[in-house]
């Protein structure tokens, strides 16, 4: 009995250091407005980078013809041909190819001639060998933008290590790739998958002015007044504006409720070790940089801090058994799992019962001792998806937008003006119970009036149809 007690001991512990009041939120939502100045005021000023995209203008539903897109930075590369036009916008046809791993390792023209290689046999078999065509490219790599057609790669990421790409225009070393192929199709956006949400979701409503991902890991961009990028002096644009994407995923701040999970996972994350299942989350931390923001919200960490917890209550009460041992290998619970798990809504909690067996090798729990798991596995997806309102709201109250300022509750007296914000990702997709705590979140922080003029809008791949749509407004313009 004393040994149950110290699981559900260790249990309030966690649901303790996990409590996203919200008088802490509003903390948290002050300091992403602290730092987003600070980002914006000087590069290097804060973990936010708030990088400048040089995107002045959005579409806005009038964009007409066919363009293509290639979405380079996950594990496959796609091409997309998207037809616009009428105030629609399709995907007309889309190919995906796995990366060569050996690509991955050599030059930059040996990996870009093979995409254009694969974009020219596409092109082609669409629509025939002389078309001229725009390309969206998104390059889901830091990049620093010299234009919107262009940008110096500053690092690689997610297991990439071209050395001779480092510091070059990426959109140029495309070009001279697909001209050397004989295709005509030259980049006119070079975007990151933000941006491209972003564009997909003010197509769809000119209200829209942030884009946020929450999927493996997590991201958002926002339209910016160009006056108020201070790093930038001078910074002049057709609109007054300009898209800044904020990666959000370094955000850190010390009203974040930290855990001793959360440290756990950080020394995971730096000496990783051999001991690990070869899950695809496990894989993905491994290829992301570790990051604060990022480590509480997003897919690759959420199943990994929830078996953390469950280890420590394994080694110190007799809940799972003599099963310690299985639970203590990383990443083997994946967000996913956490899920289903959190989903659960059988009288028995019998899909629990599954999971614990068939992935986490726990035979035989009693129903309260899967209760406990279901808790642990909600604590961890409340917090992540309220840290993720206070970040929105954090967006918000830049933009005036948060019903807090002088200005905007004035306006509010008046005819309230809507805000929309398109978001995307699997985990935002995948899981209802993410979404219900994430729009509770919002409106505990802005209040309910408020919080009815914010709407939040799934977009559907932003980061391919997006990327197009960015190619054609910056087509026509030049
Ligand atoms: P990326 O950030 O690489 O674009 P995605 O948007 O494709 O990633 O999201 C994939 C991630 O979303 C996975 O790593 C997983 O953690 C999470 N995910 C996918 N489906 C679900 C689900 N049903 N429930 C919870 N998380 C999910
Ligand atoms: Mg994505």
């Amino acid at each position: 009995r004393a040994r149950w007690r110290r699981a559900v001991a260790l249990l309030r512990e966690f649901e303790e250091g996990c409590a996203t009041p919200p008088a802490r939120l509003r903390q948290v939502v002050d300091a992403m407005v602290v730092e987003m100045h600070a980002g914006l005021a000087s590069d290097g000023g804060s973990k936010l980078k708030m990088l400048l995209t040089f995107v002045d203008a959005l579409p806005t539903g009038n964009e007409e013809g066919i363009y293509y897109a290639i979405d380079l930075g996950g594990t496959n590369f796609r091409a997309l041909r998207v037809e616009v036009g009428a105030g629609s916008v399709v995907t007309s046809r889309e190919v995906e190819l796995p990366i060569p791993e050996e690509l991955t390792k050599g030059t930059i023209e040996e990996l870009f001639n093979f995409v254009a290689v694969a974009l020219k046999d596409f092109v082609e078999r669409e629509d025939g060998k002389d078309e001229q065509k725009a390309l969206g490219f998104t390059f889901s790599f830091p990049v620093r933008q010299t234009s919107v057609s262009s940008g110096s790669l500053i690092r690689w990421t997610k297991g990439f290590s071209i050395e001779n790409a480092v510091g070059k225009d990426v959109a140029q070393c495309l070009n001279e790739s697909l001209a050397g192929s004989g295709l005509n199709v030259r980049v006119t956006a070079l975007v990151n998958d933000t941006v491209g949400t972003l564009a997909l979701g003010h197509y769809h409503d000119e209200d829209t002015v942030a884009a946020v991902i929450i999927g493996a890991g997590t991201n958002a961009c926002y339209i910016e007044r160009s006056d108020a990028i201070i790093k930038c002096q001078g910074l002049l644009t057709n609109s007054g504006g300009m898209v800044v994407n904020m990666e959000w995923g370094n955000f850190w701040s010390s009203h974040l409720p930290r855990t001793p999970y959360d440290i756990s996972l950080d020394d995971e994350t730096q000496n990783r070790n051999d001991q690990v299942a070869l899950s695809v989350e496990y894989l993905l931390q491994y290829l992301y940089p570790w990051l604060g923001f990022e480590k509480m919200i997003s897919g690759i960490y959420l199943g990994e801090i929830a078996r953390l917890v469950l280890h420590r209550m394994a080694l110190e009460s007799d809940v799972f058994g003599d099963a310690a041992d299985n639970l203590s290998t990383p990443f083997t619970l994946s967000t996913p799992l956490l899920a289903a798990i959190r989903e659960d809504d059988s009288p028995d909690l019998s899909e629990v019962r599954r999971i614990l067996q068939e992935h986490l090798k726990i035979p035989d729990t009693p129903l309260k001792t899967r209760r406990l798991v279901v808790k642990v596995c909600d604590i961890v997806t409340r917090r992540a998806a309220r840290l993720a309102a206070a970040g929105i709201v954090g967006i918000l109250k830049k933009l005036g937008r948060d019903g807090s300022g002088v200005a905007s509750s004035g306006r509010m007296r008046g005819q309230p003006r809507r805000t929309v914000v398109a978001i995307e990702g699997g985990l935002y997709q995948g899981y209802p119970v993410f979404r219900e705590y994430l729009d509770e979140a919002l409106v505990e922080i802005m209040g309910e009036e408020v919080a009815r003029t914010v709407a939040l809008r799934v977009t559907e791949d932003g980061s391919g149809v997006g990327a197009a749509l960015l190619a054609a407004v910056h087509s026509s313009n030049r």
